[in-house]
């Protein structure tokens, strides 16, 4: 434990989704994930504390900007957008989106989707992708889940969501019924999200430099993504 010598230790509050795996999840009732150790082991190689709160992605990237948190975590893509409201940490994870479809679909990319139902997450990047390149109906759902459930359901046609997602439902959950085709879409990266002008920033990103140099974030790395 560490202790500040010249007073007391600071803390920080921290928004992040619940329903984002391997990223941020439940698991028996406990949330774990890529992100959940990152930032805690941040916390600890810059020596202040942090309180987690869990809420809904888009309730995240509308909180940061009204500085109700001091930082969000979420597997947030950094884009322009929203870094006209939003400071970012340096990139601290590459995705990007991808395309799923129960087996047997005749879609083979997302060039197939237009005028056909596409299932993803309100307020996310493949919203977004969706609206600016495709004339597809789109189905936003608050969670992520009910997305691909849609999907399996054939309510929806496919579902565009970011790959490590995509993926761990496509080879885990749905035992080979949820199939990933075409291309990876969009080259994405992850930050963690700051109110603007937030002095964090710079803590954080030498936070992240002392743990790629120490091995510690290799090891988080290792743990939720190799095999
Ligand atoms: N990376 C995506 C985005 O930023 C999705 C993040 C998430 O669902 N937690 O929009």
């Amino acid at each position: 434990e560490e202790a500040a010598s010249d007073g007391e230790t600071e803390t920080y509050s921290v928004a992040t989704d619940n329903n984002y795996i391997p990223f941020e999840f439940l698991e028996d009732g406990e949330l774990v994930g890529f992100d959940i150790d990152l930032i805690n082991a941040i916390a600890d190689e810059a020596g202040f504390e942090i309180e987690i709160e869990q809420m809904e992605f888009s309730g995240i990237v509308a909180a940061i900007p009204s500085e109700r948190f001091d930082m969000g975590i979420a597997g947030m893509t950094i884009t322009e957008e929203r870094q006209e409201n939003i400071d970012f940490s340096q990139p601290y994870y590459d995705a990007g989106l991808v395309l799923a479809v129960k087996d047997g679909s005749d879609i083979q990319s997302i060039d197939d989707v237009d005028g056909l139902t596409v299932a993803t997450r309100v307020g996310s990047t493949s919203e977004d992708y969706l609206n600016e390149n495709t004339e597809a109906n789109i189905e936003a759902f608050p969670e992520i889940p009910e997305a691909y459930q849609a999907v399996l359901t054939e309510r929806a046609d496919a579902v565009l969501y970011d790959l490590p997602n995509v993926q761990y439902y496509a080879e885990t959950e749905t035992g080979g019924e949820l199939q990933i085709v075409g291309d990876t879409l969009t080259g994405e990266q992850y930050g963690i999200a700051f109110p603007k002008g937030s002095e964090l920033v710079d803590e954080v990103d030498a936070a992240i430099d002392a743990l790629k140099e120490d091995g510690t974030f290799g090891d988080i790395y290792e743990k939720w993504f190799g095999d």
